[in-house]
């Protein structure tokens, strides 16, 4: 099966915008064991688009950009005529349009009603995020043809459509599965999966790296070959698989929490509520959370966590003493079953003694405090985002019941 992806934006070829789609559509069409065989950056111009496609011989042609409202938006006219189909208006494609500009109090512009029309045979797919739909469509004696928006955005909520669309289509048996992992760096885990890719030659096996967690993704038009990839992957790395993959640490720690009817406090300095946003993410937080702290200067912490400046002076807000007496005192203050605290140095400023990146974390449940000391590498918001990953690891790794 050929399939070919064609982005369509001089944005792309000017080196303003990175040319994102070609990997999320390649992942998500993965997934159900399609591979892309060839990926073009195209002008906004129909004559290029026209030459390219006189020599294209795809079996499925995936379109992105270029379905906006105004004059240098005309990805599917251009495909559209090449193919000499022609566009009819898709009634329910002009209300939600419609429904767009009244959700905004604004009068619908004229130049959106373009957006509303295509082929007949179409199956076109909704675009709750903005007026350009997309479309899949077959081309008579001629390629499947799919239009996506550019804005991300737009464009990422459609592709499970179009993954279900063609996994029916060409009626691709395929099996997914696959696990979320944390507490252990991406280059340690693949030492650890040395080989494990080989002896498992029909299981597409795929890590997806996040800041402190990696979700792994497996894909294979077998199930026992799936089954038998899972159980050996989890024979290798038990100690961090938190739970199953697409799920969060967030929402494994509400749900664990709500399970065991434990409630969480989380007092934090160097990522002042990050940790607190990510766990109220989660609908259902409010049966466990009751209260968070933000403590980010010396004063806040020795008013609401009773750290003693003799402490701070002596070891210096960033230290394990100083974490450790943090989550002593939201315990006393809060009486959570478990509770969490942070304090670090994000960057950029820095010293000798305490350089940018050292991170100190505490973790208190069922009388026991448990620590973590890292130094991590990276600007601000990675470091603080990568602070955030691994407290909530730590407060998951406490709770969490493995079945043994
Ligand atoms: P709009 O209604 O916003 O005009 P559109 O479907 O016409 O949408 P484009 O005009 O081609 O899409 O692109 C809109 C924006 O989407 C671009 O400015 C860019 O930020 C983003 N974008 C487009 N193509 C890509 C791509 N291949 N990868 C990542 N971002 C993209
Ligand atoms: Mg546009």
């Amino acid at each position: 099966m050929q399939v070919t992806v064609v982005s369509i934006g001089h944005e792309l070829l000017m080196g303003k915008t990175l040319n994102r789609h070609l990997v999320t559509i390649a992942r998500a069409l993965k997934g159900i064991g399609l591979s892309i065989t060839e990926g073009l950056i195209l002008q906004d111009d129909p004559v290029a688009i026209k030459k390219e496609l006189s020599h294209i011989d795809s079996d499925v042609l995936i379109f992105t950009g270029g379905l906006g409202p105004t004059p240098d938006d005309l990805t599917k006219e251009t495909v559209c005529d090449f193919f000499d189909i022609p566009l009819v208006l898709h009634e329910p494609s002009l209300e939600q349009i419609k429904a767009q500009f009244k959700r905004y109090n604004k009068p619908m512009s004229k130049t959106n009603l373009k957006q509303a029309y295509f082929p007949e045979s179409a199956t076109v797919i909704e675009n709750p995020q903005g007026t350009a739909p997309g479309a899949i469509f077959h081309v008579p004696n001629g390629p499947w043809v799919v239009l996506l928006p550019g804005p991300p955005v737009e464009l990422n909520p459609m592709l499970p459509v179009v993954r279900r669309f063609f996994k029916d289509e060409f009626k691709l048996e395929i099996y997914e599965d696959g696990y979320l992992v944390a507490g252990i760096g991406e280059s340690e885990m693949e030492e650890r999966l040395e080989g494990l890719y080989k002896a498992h030659p029909d299981v597409y096996i795929a890590p997806y790296a996040g800041n402190g967690e990696i979700q792994y993704f497996f894909t294979s038009h077998s199930k026992a070959a799936l089954d038998a990839a899972m159980d050996a992957f989890k024979a290798r790395a038990l100690p961090y698989i938190m739970g199953p993959y697409q799920t969060t640490l967030e929402a494994l720690l509400i749900k664990r929490l709500t399970e065991i009817e434990a409630t969480i406090a989380v007092a934090e300095s160097m990522t002042a509520g990050m940790v607190t946003a990510r766990l109220t993410d989660i609908p259902g937080a409010s049966n466990v959370l009751r209260e968070s702290l933000i403590v980010y200067s010396d004063e806040a912490k020795m008013k609401y966590l009773n750290i003693p400046e003799s402490l701070l002076v002596e070891k210096s807000a960033v230290s394990l003493d100083v974490a450790i007496a943090m989550v002593e005192g939201l315990h006393t203050l809060t009486g959570a079953d478990l509770c969490g605290s942070i304090t670090g140095y994000a960057g950029p400023g820095a010293d000798v003694d305490h350089p940018v990146g050292t991170v100190y974390m505490a973790v208190k449940y069922k009388g026991e405090v448990t620590t973590r000391s890292v130094t991590l590498q990276g600007n601000r918001s990675f470091i603080r985002e990568r602070t955030t990953a691994f407290l909530l690891h730590m407060l998951l790794e406490r709770v969490m019941d493995r079945g043994h």
